[in-house]
């Protein structure tokens, strides 16, 4: 197991190993000089409003410190849930995030602004500059880069709890399998037009996010077609985030086992049992998890919009990459990417993680082929 049990002791929820090998922590000593100093002065001004609210209390708020949590995609329920739960002071934070700040993005993506968009900073970097101001205390670590069945593991290796800021079904179920192999709490949300929903699933105790959706069928709504409010995602990741305070703080026994679906704008909100678990599935009745035996897609579209990530083997030096595209490309750089608008119309962002951001199509083979063009991978 991880070190998820019910008692919460922090000396045993928290191994010292864990997604930090993977990621570079910020705020280190810091948070370790807070967790000194917070044993000698038990309520820190802080958290004084949170530690009043009975279910939390000191003991509760020491809990919170302990805690590491891992959020997956910092769009906008992502960066709403890392929001709070700095504020809360949860001692650590992971948080993963493929793309870029665009101006599109700050109609609901609360830690991101016009500056991070002029400076196409991904979303990671952009929401870790923020919450470092928010509360310098705790431990930040982003991570620029993709969820796959290759680093899934390592990435929720030491975290007592998962939250989805996930924009497709296939990142949502394999972080459910791999939550369900470990034995880590999913708090699923998603948020559309001014539709959302949210769910805890706990190994052990509920059903996966895999026995309540099956194979879903494409529905052809996506943010990019119908839309999305802020409010929604708000919401949403509200909804989340307080189950994770639960969870964190020791209340186990009032973390919801329902789901919530709502539409802001009807202002309904329905609460439903979440069905058992399945005996057909695979991660449930067998411990299979199908998800992590799959092969990442080599090319993806990215949640209905005009743009497809394609994965090529190996990493880039962007400084070589800058004077190889330079006759074919208008390049602009920054420390954390490379863009190339080429002659055609697209543009091409290269990662060093060896990621290719193909803007100005969502047809992965058009973007397949603009890569093994330019890019020979
Ligand atoms: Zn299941």
């Amino acid at each position: 197991m991880n070190g998820m049990n019910e008692s919460g002791s922090p000396g045993e929820t928290m191994p010292e190993s864990g997604p930090g090998a993977a990621m570079p922590a910020r705020g280190t000593d810091a948070a370790e000089s807070a967790r000194e100093s917070s044993e000698a002065a038990p309520e820190p001004e802080r958290y004084s409003r949170q530690v009043r609210f009975a279910p939390i209390g000191r003991a509760g708020q020491e809990k919170l410190g302990n805690s590491r949590v891992l959020i997956v995609g910092m769009g906008a329920l992502g960066s709403a849930i890392a929001q709070h739960l700095a504020r809360v002071g949860v001692g650590r934070i992971a948080f993963v995030d493929r793309d870029v700040v665009e101006l599109s993005n700050l109609q609901r993506q609360q830690l991101c602004d016009e500056e991070d968009a002029r400076q196409m900073l991904p979303k990671a970097e952009a929401a870790a500059r923020k919450l470092a101001r928010i509360n310098s205390e705790i431990e930040l670590a982003p991570l620029v880069g993709d969820v796959t069945p290759r680093n899934a593991e390592a990435l929720l290796a030491g975290v007592d709890l998962v939250l989805d800021g996930t924009d497709n079904i296939a990142t949502r179920l394999l972080i459910s399998d791999v939550c369900f192999k470990r034995g880590v709490p999913f708090v699923y949300g998603g948020a559309i037009a001014s539709r959302g929903m949210s769910a805890v699933f706990v190994p052990g105790r509920t059903c996966c996010l895999r026995c309540l959706i099956g194979r879903p069928e494409a529905t052809g709504e996506s943010c990019e077609t119908v839309g999305v409010l802020g409010m929604t995602a708000d919401v949403t990741a509200s909804l989340q985030a307080v189950e994770a305070l639960k969870w964190l703080s020791g209340n186990r026994d009032a973390v919801q086992g329902t789901m919530i679906t709502f539409d802001l704008w009807d202002r309904r909100f329905r609460e439903l049992p979440l069905p058992p678990p399945d005996p057909a599935c695979p991660v449930c009745s067998r411990r299979r998890f199908p998800a992590l035996e799959e092969d990442a897609e080599d090319a993806v579209v990215l949640c209905g919009r005009n743009m497809v990530q394609v994965r090529t083997e190996g990493t880039f030096d962007l400084d070589v990459w800058a004077e190889r595209l330079a006759p074919f490309a208008r390049i602009e750089r920054n420390a954390f990417l490379l863009r190339a608008s080429l002659a055609e119309g697209e543009t091409l962002v290269l990662f060093p993680d060896g990621r290719v951001l193909v803007r100005g199509t969502g047809d992965p083979g058009r973007a397949r082929s603009l890569v093994a063009r330019y890019i020979g991978a």
